[in-house]
């Protein structure tokens, strides 16, 4: 799943190298995962420049001129291929753009969990704050979308929106409506650093925890984005997550104690922490 470190380098990729690009095509080869909420798509795309792309928590906008944009939402196994037109069409791509110079901008979609909304967006040059009214509106999930975890939300607003949810604290980590941007592999990432139990409950953390847990939130994304955008390079469709240090690296050494990262598999999530460093009971069976 593409969460904001992935999304805010493919976003910085696209305005780097789709800069002035006109689509010339655009071809829905899986219609399930698109909304045409503006015009047809496939007809009212073709001859738009591309303006910039824009990101807020796990939403990719990509504007183009004349006003509309696509608003991607790539879910759990979405992705953006930017590849030449020649490259083989995966059977999983749903949507193709031809952007010129013989380049194929590509979703693709294992599972069509994600979506693709095209939809009317304010005039080109504003700034849009990804999106305006008229996505908020439209776009599910996008209205009540917390403020992104990479904006700099201070710890007095961290602790003030934390109080509107209960439950343990990973789950409420992953829900946009706290801070958007943030999902499964990362927030495990964060709940390491900060040593604190994926299982606590939110309530139940001091206030030292909260601030460390607010420090780390920002701290690993800046360090993973960092990371992504020297590995990255043009395949952004490939998921770089070797990186990590305990996420989906159950039974192997904690990089803090030596013990062994437990992993646990509930609900098609997979949750990885080391029970040393951060400590807590396991409610969940
Ligand atoms: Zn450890």
């Amino acid at each position: 799943m593409p969460e904001a470190p992935d999304l805010e380098v493919i976003k910085e990729y696209l305005n780097a190298s789709l800069k002035d690009a006109v689509v010339e095509a655009c071809k829905v080869l899986r219609p399930t995962v698109v909304r045409s909420l503006a015009a047809d798509v496939t007809g009212d795309l073709p001859g738009r420049t591309f303006l910039d792309a824009q990101r807020r928590g796990k939403f990719l906008t990509l504007r183009f001129s004349g006003g509309r944009s696509l608003v991607i939402n790539p879910m759990l196994t979405g992705a953006l291929q930017h590849c030449a037109e020649s490259v083989r069409v995966q059977k999983k791509t749903c949507v193709v753009l031809s952007v010129g110079g013989g380049m194929d901008l590509r979703y693709l979609d294992d599972r069509q969990m994600g979506k693709v909304y095209y939809i009317r967006n304010g005039e080109p040059g504003d700034n849009g704050e990804a999106g305006g009214e008229a996505q908020d509106e439209l776009v599910p999930q996008y209205t009540g979308l917390g403020p992104d975890v990479l904006s700099g939300i201070t710890l007095e607003d961290f602790q003030a929106r934390l109080k509107k949810f209960n439950g343990e604290i990973k789950g409420v980590l992953t829900r946009g409506a706290f801070i958007s941007g943030i999902g499964n592999a990362y927030s495990d990432e964060i709940l390491f650093a900060a040593g604190i139990s994926p299982f606590k409950k939110c309530r139940a953390l001091k206030p030292e925890e909260l601030e460390t847990l607010h420090t780390q939130c920002r701290q690993v994304l800046e360090e993973a984005t960092e990371t992504l955008r020297s590995r990255m390079g043009s395949d952004i469709h490939k998921k770089v997550r070797d990186f990590l240090k305990v996420h989906n690296k159950g039974g192997q050494p904690c990089p803090k104690c030596g013990g062994n990262i437990t992993q646990l598999n509930a609900n098609q999530r997979i949750t990885s922490y080391c029970r040393h460093c951060q400590p807590g009971l396991l409610i969940r069976n």
